[in-house]
């Protein structure tokens, strides 16, 4: 298409100079016109005083803040690319990713994000002076020409670059209005989960359609505070990851606070089992949308509207519920075996995804991207299966099938199971190794408050609806599982934990079925 990204606000600032694009809580900070100019000045000043080249990568550090989207549209409308990094990281690991990355820049909200890098941290002398230059015009960028450099959150080894393009993000961006829900000028998006991941790329629809940027005044995610800006915005919209969304509906059930505005919750990036869906569904209405993606193809490979989801739940199918809805207009799904041979409808097998939102590849990791870009498909690591309607259920991450006696068991649908039981918070299923049997199947359980349940009744629970073979053969109870910043289950942790001699002393918090 080769348009820079940036000329999106461009044109939205012609077509409503005077609206609002920037609120910090209930604030107004910014109109499109005067956030269309500080973005101009903002990219005059990184390419001449700065001294940036076409194609720099910009490293931004940072909490969620209007600031951040000043910076990111500066970034663009100069030609350079961004790198979001996650500000919660370790400095080593930011470190690292400035490193790899090659950034050149370091824009961040705290002074100690990256020691010894060259920084400008917002609000600072040299922040301000980035807003005093004159505006520069947008910068031609070729279509294939990177805009996100993204590093993978590493819920499974070292976080790989992920290299996405101006026409990627442009594709994301159609996909929203197409498969999720069609904006338009006056609604807002709520910034409660990190800008630095899909928060932030839906800013792209958003503003290119006219809608405002509310971020909260907290910086983080407070159920009460999205419910009062929910309450105050014109038919906003947020992303949640299933944590999120569950804290939310818990929230509002238990308040009755008032939410007839909400336009839509965006769930996704991981598991949102039916039970979570059906509570949101019954609390906030047919206001739920799901949606599946991964770096690679970032917030952009399924996507079930709020409709889809609405029609099912009054079907009563809970299989569509089960699923995480069709490929969007224009991607291609194919279920394949490790040969990457198609599978029928109905069998098991890796998602591989085609189509103008997959990366072009990982940054400087020819490896990486020969094992996940082949013959055409991105292997998403993902297994599942499609149905006769298109719909897509997802079993789990490849890695993370338990393969016991031979049998391959996917944790998801044992935790589905668990979940269901009136007692059970949250669960994690993993295998951990077995000498006869390869992996043995082990839950590991958080109950919900004052509720006690033993093993014995969960494994009777697990009997009702899953096939004997696929229960648990041992349970661990915690307090609460360890998790990423997205609300990612650690899986790594919980096997770390898993592979502890049973002697050791926290082992005492562990309730054993098999000795
Ligand atoms: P990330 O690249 O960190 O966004 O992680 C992407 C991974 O999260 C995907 O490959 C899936 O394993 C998982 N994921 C994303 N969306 C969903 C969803 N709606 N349901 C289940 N898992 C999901």
């Amino acid at each position: 298409m080769d348009l820079n990204l940036a000329h999106t606000l461009v044109r939205t600032a012609s077509a409503h100079p005077g609206r609002t694009a920037l609120f910090l809580g209930t604030e107004p900070l910014r109109t499109f016109a005067k956030l269309a100019d500080r973005v101009a000045r903002c990219a005059g000043s990184l390419r001449n005083w700065v001294g940036l080249q076409a194609g720099d990568r910009v490293a931004l550090v940072m909490k969620n803040c209007p600031q951040y989207v000043e910076l990111l549209y500066g970034i663009w409308h100069a030609g350079l690319c961004a790198v979001p990094v996650n500000a919660k990281l370790h400095p080593r690991e930011i470190d690292d990713i400035l490193q790899d990355s090659g950034a050149r820049l370091c824009l961040a909200t705290d002074i100690g994000a990256a020691p010894g890098f060259r920084t400008i941290v917002v609000g600072s002398t040299d922040y301000h002076a980035l807003f005093a230059a004159p505006g520069m015009p947008l910068a031609n960028v070729a279509g294939d020409a990177l805009a996100w450099l993204f590093y993978t959150s590493g819920t499974t080894g070292k976080p790989k670059g992920v290299m996405l393009t101006h026409d990627n993000l442009a594709a994301m961006s159609r996909a929203y209005s197409s498969a999720v829900s069609r904006i338009v000028a006056g609604d807002s998006l709520i910034h409660a989960a990190p800008m630095s991941h899909g928060s932030g790329l839906y800013m792209i629809p958003h503003i290119a359609e006219g809608a405002s940027q509310v971020i909260p005044a907290s910086g983080g995610f407070d159920a009460a505070e999205v419910a009062s800006l929910v309450a105050k915005h014109h038919r906003p919209s947020f992303f949640a990851a299933p944590t999120m969304l569950n804290r939310f509906v818990e929230y509002t059930h238990r308040t009755g606070v008032e939410l007839s505005n909400l336009k839509v919750v965006v769930c996704g990036g991981a598991p949102l089992y039916v039970e979570d869906e059906l509570a949101a569904l019954n609390c906030l209405g047919p206001r739920i949308a799901q949606i599946y993606g991964q770096g690679e193809s970032p917030m952009t490979i399924t996507a079930q509207a709020p409709a889809d989801i609405a029609s099912a739940h009054a079907a009563g199918d809970r299989k569509a519920l089960a699923s995480v809805g069709r490929a969007v207009p224009g991607v291609d799904i194919c279920i394949a075996d490790p040969e990457d041979h198609a599978l029928p409808v109905g069998e098991i097998g890796e998602v591989l995804v085609r189509g103008p939102t997959v990366m072009q590849g990982y940054w400087n990791n020819p490896q990486a991207t020969a094992a996940t870009l082949r013959n055409g498909w991105l292997h998403t690591g993902d297994v599942g299966c499609l149905d006769e309607r298109g719909l897509l259920t997802l079993k789990d991450r490849s890695k993370d099938t338990i393969i016991s006696g031979g049998a391959n068991i996917y944790p998801r649908e044992v935790e589905d199971a668990l979940l269901t039981h009136p007692a059970v918070a949250e669960v994690s299923v993993l295998g951990r190794g077995h000498p006869d049997w390869g992996e043995e199947v082990v839950a590991v359980v958080v109950r919900k408050t004052r509720t006690q349940v033993t093993t014995s009744e969960l494994d009777q629970w697990c009997l009702r609806s899953i096939a004997r073979f696929k229960r648990p053969k041992a349970y661990l109870f915690v307090e609460a599982l360890p998790k990423n910043s997205n609300g990612k289950v650690l899986k790594g942790a919980l096997r770390e934990l898993l592979a502890q001699p049973r002697e050791a002393p926290n082992a005492r918090t562990w309730r054993w079925r098999l000795a």
